[in-house]
C-alpha cells in the first residue's frame, strides 16, 4: 500500500491522509505548532490515489 501523508511545512510533523481527509482543515498535530493543514495540501496525484483507494485507508 502505498503510504500518502503531508510533512508541515513549518515543523516538519507528517500528518497522514486520512486524518486530513476526515479534517479536511485541521491543526498541526506538532508541540506548539500553529499551522493548518489541509487535504487540499496533499499533492493532485495523491490526493487522486488516495480518493480511489480510500478503503484501504480504513482498515
Ligand atoms: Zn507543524
Amino acid at each position: 500500500m502505498r503510504i500518502i501523508t503531508l510533512e508541515c511545512p513549518d515543523c516538519g510533523t507528517v500528518v497522514a491522509a486520512n486524518e486530513l481527509e476526515d479534517n479536511r482543515i485541521m491543526k498541526c498535530p506538532g508541540t506548539g505548532c500553529e499551522s493548518v493543514l489541509r487535504f487540499d495540501d496533499l499533492s493532485e496525484d495523491d490526493r487522486s490515489f488516495y480518493l480511489d483507494n480510500k478503503e484501504q485507508y480504513r482498515l
